[in-house]
């Protein structure tokens, strides 16, 4: 893509964004009921569309991001991106992560 039409779309997605900002945060009860009856879906369906397009292989790595002079599959971020801003980053962080989560508590003195 030339970097003309790449940045012909990012203002007319931008844009778009910036209007249903508008719309949602000034928009009287009324525009949001339709707001919520349009958008959503299609906001939706784009999100799903974009994740299909960053589905993970086998090893987890992205099928359309690369890296390096060898076109390498790379783990991209938007599959982390899209678990941030619609789950949350409220996982249990109770729960230890990593190679030694599964590791028995060391055993207390008696
Ligand atoms: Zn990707």
């Amino acid at each position: 893509m030339d970097e003309v039409l790449t940045s012909t779309l990012q203002r007319a997605v931008f844009g778009r964004l910036d209007y249903l900002e508008r719309l949602a945060d000034e928009g009287d009860q009324q525009s949001k009921a339709v707001l919520a009856d349009s958008e959503i879906a299609r906001l939706t369906g784009a999100f799903r569309a974009l994740l299909a397009v960053h589905a993970p292989d086998e090893l987890g790595r992205c099928r359309s991001c690369t890296a390096g002079p060898w076109r390498r599959r790379v783990r991209c971020t938007v599959w982390k991106a899209a678990y941030r801003h619609l789950v949350g980053d409220t996982a249990d962080r109770t729960t230890p992560a990593g190679r030694h989560s599964l590791r028995k508590p060391a055993r207390q003195p008696t």
